[in-house]
């Protein structure tokens, strides 16, 4: 049974070219970029040159990019960095309702710590309104953090408007855009963003090796103490052949990413088209089309994500139920709540994440195989209304 992995959000599979780029460094290319030697200093070397394919790939400088181990740790930089340099300014933090948990259990954990943090709502497709930042605003505001694209629903949110709020106001803003970077154009000068987070894994790189751009004159304090590499912000010894490899990934993903992102979205429109017509009582959740090239997230009535989940993976079909952070758990997903759904309703969604293996066939397979899926469970649910049957 040929694997339909439609669970890209999750994670991407790794480019062979990028796996073939990685190789020599965990075989004769081992130094420490630290080192003085020559060992070390062609490392060094290619280290640097990774760090400006990855800065290319959202327009920033090779000096304003950092490594890290990813997208979580980007994000808790962004947000713990900053108070902590911050704190003597103000105290507060606006966000939005549906980030991912890495910024919201950041801000939690800030807010046992003496900060004030405002939830900014979305719409019922997701969205926040750059007005209901400004609005939030107060003279103790010090950072926003509202993410480039939702990895649940892939709705697209407004940054370029919200940035523009944040600098006439003089606020730092940080985007989370771990599920954009290679798959859209990021411009953080453009969009007015001090801050992003972006992840190798998410874009046909190796786990463990992300990245932050951080504003050339924004102060943000380090998570972590030790040695003086990048810079003396993210001290200890570099992740060599994930640094290698994200670098190959981002070069690969800025040529390809506006072809991709177009074949993309149509088989996602194809999806999206052929599930709601056949399926009766599902919806489309998310924006319908300031949405991610490669996200599909319907809502079935009747029917637990979870079931599904399991028929699927049965006929070879790896899709979600949600974030793969918290598919393990059995709360509703904050984000669907968020848009209004009942808990009832975000329990029976599921997420199809497109990729570059996405073929129209797997499509298709997945068409043939959820009406059929969904019916039998609806057939045994005590939810469905009989009239449904
Ligand atoms: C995957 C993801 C993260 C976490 O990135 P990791 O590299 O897996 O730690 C953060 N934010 C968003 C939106 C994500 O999709």
């Amino acid at each position: 049974m040929k694997q339909v992995y439609l669970d890209n959000a999750a994670t991407t599979p790794v480019d062979p070219r990028v796996k073939a780029a990685i190789l020599p460094y965990l075989e004769d290319l081992y130094g420490n970029p630290s080192s003085v030697h020559s060992a070390g200093q062609n490392v060094r070397a290619a280290v640097e040159e990774a760090r400006s394919k990855v800065a290319a790939l959202i327009n920033a400088r090779s000096d304003e990019t950092y490594f890290t181990s990813g997208g979580t740790e980007s994000d808790n930089w962004a947000l713990k960095g900053t108070a902590w340099a911050k704190a003597d300014k103000g105290n507060h933090i606006i966000t939005s309702a549906i980030e991912h948990h890495a910024v919201i259990e950041s801000c939690q954990y800030l807010s046992k710590h003496g900060f004030d943090i405002t939830l900014i709502p979305v719409d019922k497709f997701g969205l926040v309104d750059p007005d209901d930042v400004k609005n939030a605003i107060t003279p103790k505001t010090i950072l926003i953090s509202v993410m480039h694209a939702n990895n649940e629903i892939g709705t697209i949110q407004p940054v370029e408007a919200i940035g523009k709020i944040a600098r006439e106001r003089g606020v730092l803003f940080h985007v989370d855009a771990v599920q954009t970077a290679g798959h859209l154009p990021i411009k953080v000068n453009d969009f007015n963003i001090d801050l992003l987070s972006i992840s190798s894994h998410k874009l046909y790189g190796p786990k463990g090796a992300g990245a932050m751009y951080i504003r050339k004159g924004v102060r943000i304090e380090s998570l972590l103490s030790g040695g003086s590499q990048e810079r003396g912000k993210r001290p200890g010894t570099e992740n060599v052949p994930g640094i290698i490899g994200f670098g190959a990934a981002a070069e690969i993903a800025q040529t390809e990413m506006s072809a991709e992102a177009e074949r993309l979205t149509i088989l996602r429109d194809r999806l999206i088209r052929e599930l709601l017509a056949r399926i009766p009582d599902s919806h489309l959740n998310g924006h319908p089309t300031l949405r991610l090239p490669n996200n599909i997230n319907i809502s079935f009535d009747y029917v637990e994500g979870e079931s599904l989940l399991l028929n699927l993976d049965f006929e070879g079909i790896c899709a979600s139920t949600g974030s793969a952070c918290s598919s393990s758990s059995l709360e509703p997903s904050h984000v669907l709540l968020a848009c209004g759904k009942i808990a009832e309703e975000a329990h029976g969604s599921l997420r199809f994440s497109l990729g570059k293996s996405t073929e129209v066939e797997d499509i298709d397979t997945v068409v043939e195989a959820l009406p059929r899926i969904v019916n039998k469970l609806r057939a045994m649910s005590p939810l469905t209304p009989r009239a449904a049957h």
